[in-house]
């Protein structure tokens, strides 16, 4: 293991893993821009997110679902156990396309449950399995490394697969959430056609960080079974 090993992390963590890293942090970015600019983009009903929201659950004849305030930005989630949707300062208040877009799109989780959308149960089901493995997996790799054990290696490997596993199975889930959620404003009549079109901008470039965290991972993964995963067969 000499200076070639360290040159052969670098060379793929530069050439797989930064640009995943970089395209992931344009995609935060823009999302932080475009909801910026569309929250000076005001409502024609002139709705709050919180309004909203409340609006669209009863389209949806949800009624056990809270409303609620959280802090941050961008912070926004449906939260199942509690049935509480939580709205971050600037959406809950806002009368904007921004916020009634963010507000939707929660309600879309929430419809989710609601109809027992598949992806969605499947995420739920996989997520202590997920949790265990990205915590594990890394650990994992390197005492195998270190104790020059293949099997242990590999384990960790398929660890950090259940949490690329779950990061492709959130990528269904969020923009049926988004189109839930905009078809649901059109349909209301909360927002008109142009407001809208604003909306579905806004959810897209939301949409675009769950795609480019799959990126990063999807990267991370292919990099530890480059760099680990055929190092049993070489020795043998
Ligand atoms: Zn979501």
């Amino acid at each position: 293991m000499g200076f070639g090993y360290f040159y052969g992390i670098d060379m793929t963590y530069i050439v797989l893993v930064l640009p995943a890293v970089v395209f992931a942090l344009i995609m935060q970015s823009r999302v932080a821009s475009v909801f910026s600019k569309y929250s000076a983009y005001g409502i024609s009903p002139g709705m709050t997110g919180a309004e909203v929201a409340r609006r669209m659950l009863s389209a949806f004849g949800i009624y056990d679902v809270a409303i609620e305030r959280v802090q941050g930005n961008l912070t926004d989630h449906f939260d199942p156990k509690k049935k509480v949707i939580r709205l971050s300062d600037s959406v809950y208040d806002s009368a904007s396309v921004a916020a009634a877009g963010v507000a939707a799109h929660e309600c879309g989780h929430a419809m989710q449950y609601q109809v027992g959308y598949g992806p969605i149960k499947l995420r739920n089901a996989i997520i202590p399995a997920c949790r265990i493995g990205s915590s594990l997996s890394v650990p994992m790799i390197l005492l195998g490394f270190l104790f020059s054990t293949q099997y242990l290696v590999n384990l960790g490997i398929v660890f950090f697969a259940l949490a690329t596993v779950f990061q492709l199975i959130t990528l269904p889930v969020e923009f049926n959430a988004s189109r839930r959620a905009l078809v649901t404003l059109e349909s209301s009549h909360i927002l008109s056609e142009k407001e809208n079109a604003a909306a579905k901008k806004v959810l897209s470039a939301a949409a675009m960080t769950y795609v480019a965290a799959l990126a990063v991972s999807l990267m991370q993964l292919l990099r530890l079974i480059l760099i680990f995963g055929g190092r049993g067969r070489r020795n043998n």
